[in-house]
């Protein structure tokens, strides 16, 4: 097999580890794989190789690459991972089946009203500053429950769940606390009456060096670059 074959099997034998060492079924983990900075060649192996779910985060490399997997009559499920301006949305909107870094309404409502009538509802995650970084992307932890509730109100997104990327740790331990805040936020706002908590089942949380730990928190969501496409260029 290639190399991304086998990163790929390496990934899902270490995903269904960590799925079964917190009794949790593997299947209840999907791998989005973060492509940033690889161009379509890479993406097309890594989808010979039966990925089917990746993740971008710069609309300007995102959109070719979209386009070209199209012209090969390919049909990832695309997700937008990356800083979420209201100047990016419409093509948000109109490109990917997943949106993880929705922050503040005025976003979410562009999105709505962006979404392409052909198209499903766009799924959205809310991203929380769940460790309280100053400068750091997410709504605060207290505000996600009101921000999750104003989602639920938009005609043409789907709120799914939660979204987080804690602060860089040198041992993935460090990083369990804030994993487990962001399900026991889940949990609560989950409770909400505002929310459709049949719908409302993600945790989008956990990266190449700390996705066990995430997976062992309840992660049904990882989001993996290195891990698979090895280091990125700078
Ligand atoms: C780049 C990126 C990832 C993947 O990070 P790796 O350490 O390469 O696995 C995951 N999530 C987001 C939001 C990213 O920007």
């Amino acid at each position: 097999m290639n190399d991304i074959g086998n990163r790929l099997a390496d990934l899902r034998r270490r995903i269904d580890v960590s799925s079964l060492r917190a009794r949790r079924p593997a299947s209840a983990v999907a791998l989005i794989a973060v492509s940033k900075t690889f161009g379509a060649d890479v993406l097309q192996a890594a989808w010979n190789a039966g990925q089917r779910c990746f993740g971008e985060s710069y609309l300007q490399e995102a959109l070719p690459k979209i386009a070209a997997l199209a012209e090969l009559g390919l049909d990832p499920e695309w997700h937008f991972i990356g800083p979420l301006q209201a100047n990016k949305t419409r093509q948000v909107a109109e490109h990917f089946s997943w949106a993880h870094t929705v922050d503040r309404i005025r976003v979410a409502e562009r999105l709505s009203a962006q979404r392409p009538q052909m198209l499903p509802p766009l799924n959205i995650c809310v991203q929380v500053n769940i460790s309280a970084e100053p400068s750091k992307s997410g709504c605060e932890p207290q505000a996600a429950a009101a921000l999750c509730a104003a989602v639920s109100e938009l005609p043409r997104l789907r709120l799914r769940g939660l979204m987080t990327i804690p602060q860089a740790q040198d041992d993935p331990e460090q990083s369990r606390p804030n994993f487990r805040a962001l399900r026991d936020l889940q949990v609560q706002i989950r409770a909400d009456e505002a929310v459709d908590s049949t719908q409302f089942d993600t945790l989008s949380m956990g990266m190449s060096d700390d996705f066990e730990v995430a997976i062992e928190e309840g992660a049904t969501i990882v989001r993996i670059g290195n891990a698979l496409f090895g280091q990125r260029p700078q």
